[in-house]
């Protein structure tokens, strides 16, 4: 898998579901068209959230984030870039 193909959504649970201290933007990696969804998704921190409480948003900035997500996310590795300079130059 290239890593540029991971990619992650930012969903955070509807108002109502929870109370407001636990609607944190929690990561969850974009649906794969080869595999077949499930009612649930699994957020990198391993929240499992039903699709039908979560609201989907454009970044993770809405509202605060969960931490433990923007730790565990994978980050993209750019290919072709050149090497580091050695240490001390
Ligand atoms: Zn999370």
């Amino acid at each position: 898998m290239n890593p540029y193909d991971t990619y992650v959504m930012f969903v955070r649970l509807r108002q109502g579901v929870v109370g407001e201290r636990e609607r944190v933007v929690h990561v969850v990696p974009a649906p794969d068209a080869a595999i077949p969804e499930s009612d649930t998704l699994t957020a990198y921190c391993g929240a499992e959230l039903a699709r039908a409480d979560v609201d989907y948003l454009d970044s993770a900035n809405k509202s605060f984030p969960c931490f433990a997500c923007l730790v565990a996310v994978p980050l993209p590795v750019a290919p072709n870039l050149p090497p580091p300079p050695p240490a001390g130059v």
